[in-house]
């Protein structure tokens, strides 16, 4: 008999984007309507730097010739990207990382949903509002117990509300595990290194695994947000980080991300001492066969000086479209958050209007696609997230249809 992960069975059924493009959809074919702009899903419109296309072709043609021809890379990332991200990413930052602690792969999404791999039964925080991903790769694994119209029986939920500046506080009961995920995802809001020094310090303590999703840290502008967890004293110990190219370079098609766990981050178990990267490089192993040489070799470049320069012109684009759209926001008389440091802006709904019904009123007054905060957890209800990837044609659109908004 074929039996099947029944922890699938109790996932919600439809996946907040599908619901989104549902409703998208319908609007269009109904109305005929044919100029909606979306600032909803967070995928980016600027193309890959010209550093990492360069250097992705001339990989495509070493790949051609026998005499340069790559097969399987190893599993691990190739030596030349992950001494690139430890000398690119963490060393000017005082952080020593060494290249045997990074893990290269095709994203970190896949990381961030496959830690829970090597990971045993135990108690798992995440933060409300929360990036999808933490919840339910731990519901599919049986760590969340049952879902309840909102929020997970086996879970606990972090919340990150106006009234504690969208910082979460330190969990009150016993839990084995955290994600965070900052710059975040959804709100577009930071901690300082004080805030995060409290969590590292907290884990320490009691014994937590931080599972720090850093994919956003390229678009930190205030000096006092620290763009790395390890730049935490005491950070090696508690936590693996997870980064990403797809928002910094524009690699959301090309596919390449890395994880980095310290060498000192070990239980004990079966009578050793056990480091999670060596488990984590057992899996990967068994389970992976490496990021493509061609993704990785466009990822090293992105570390060259000009490599640098272009991602860095890209990310102010964003930075200033977030700037230009929460400017019109707010000069409607809306609230938002976030957008100094990351590319999402979270919006109050006016009068304190549920998220999918502010939702419907920018699609049929608006034309404008957002993502409900409802859908990140039960304290995103009131507030919508608006991406800053788009064209900057996008957002002068966009406020200039806010501002004839009804509301
Ligand atoms: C976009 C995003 C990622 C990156 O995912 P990739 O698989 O690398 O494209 C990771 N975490 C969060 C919170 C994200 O929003």
């Amino acid at each position: 008999m074929i039996r099947v992960n029944d922890n699938y069975l109790k996932l919600p059924g439809s996946y907040l984007f599908a619901n989104i493009a549902a409703k998208a959809r319908a609007f269009r074919q109904t109305l005929a309507v044919d100029d909606v702009i979306s600032l909803g899903i967070g995928d980016v419109t600027q193309p890959v730097c010209d550093a990492a296309v360069a250097a992705m072709h001339d990989a495509v043609d070493e790949l051609s010739r026998v005499e340069s021809f790559h097969g399987y890379g190893p599993e691990q990332g190739y030596e030349f990207l992950r001494q690139a991200i430890a000398a690119g990413d963490y060393a000017p930052r005082g952080v020593k990382i060494s290249p045997d602690e990074i893990f290269v792969s095709d994203g970190a999404k896949s990381d961030t949903g496959n830690i829970v791999d090597i990971l045993g039964a135990g108690r798992v925080a995440v933060t409300d509002p929360v990036y999808p991903v933490y919840v339910d790769s731990n519901a599919m694994a049986g760590r969340a117990g049952d879902y309840t119209g909102t929020r997970w029986s086996g879970l606990t939920y972090l919340p990150c509300t106006e009234d504690n500046g969208f910082v979460p506080q330190l969990p009150s009961e016993k839990v084995d595990v955290v994600y965070l995920c900052f710059p975040n995802n959804p709100m577009g809001t930071v901690l300082t290194k004080d805030e995060l020094a409290k969590w590292v310090e907290w884990a320490m303590a009691n014994d937590v695994l931080i599972l720090y999703d850093s994919a956003y840290e390229a678009f930190i502008t205030n000096p006092a947000v620290p763009h790395s967890i390890f730049e935490i004293e005491g950070a090696r110990n508690v936590a693996i980080e997870f980064r990403s190219y797809s928002k910094t370079a524009g690699f959301t098609g090309v596919r390449c991300g890395y994880a980095v766990i310290p060498d000192e981050l070990a239980v004990e178990a079966g009578g050793r001492t056990v480091r999670l990267n060596e488990l984590w490089k057992r899996r990967q192993c068994t389970k992976f066969n490496g990021a493509s040489y061609i993704s990785q070799r466009g990822a090293a470049a992105i570390y060259t000086e000009e490599g640098r320069r272009q991602t860095r012109s890209t990310i102010e684009y964003y930075l200033s479209n977030a700037a230009y759209l929460k400017g019109a926001l707010t000069e409607m008389g809306l609230t938002a958050f976030g957008g100094t440091d990351a590319p999402y802006l979270w919006v109050k709904t006016p009068a304190g209007m549920p998220s999918w019904d502010f939702f419907d009123v920018l699609l049929r007054q608006a034309h404008l696609i957002c993502t409900p905060g409802a859908g990140f957890g039960p304290s995103g209800e009131g507030f919508v997230r608006f991406t800053a990837f788009g064209r900057r044609e996008s957002y002068v659109e966009a406020a200039r249809r806010l501002k004839k908004l009804n509301i």
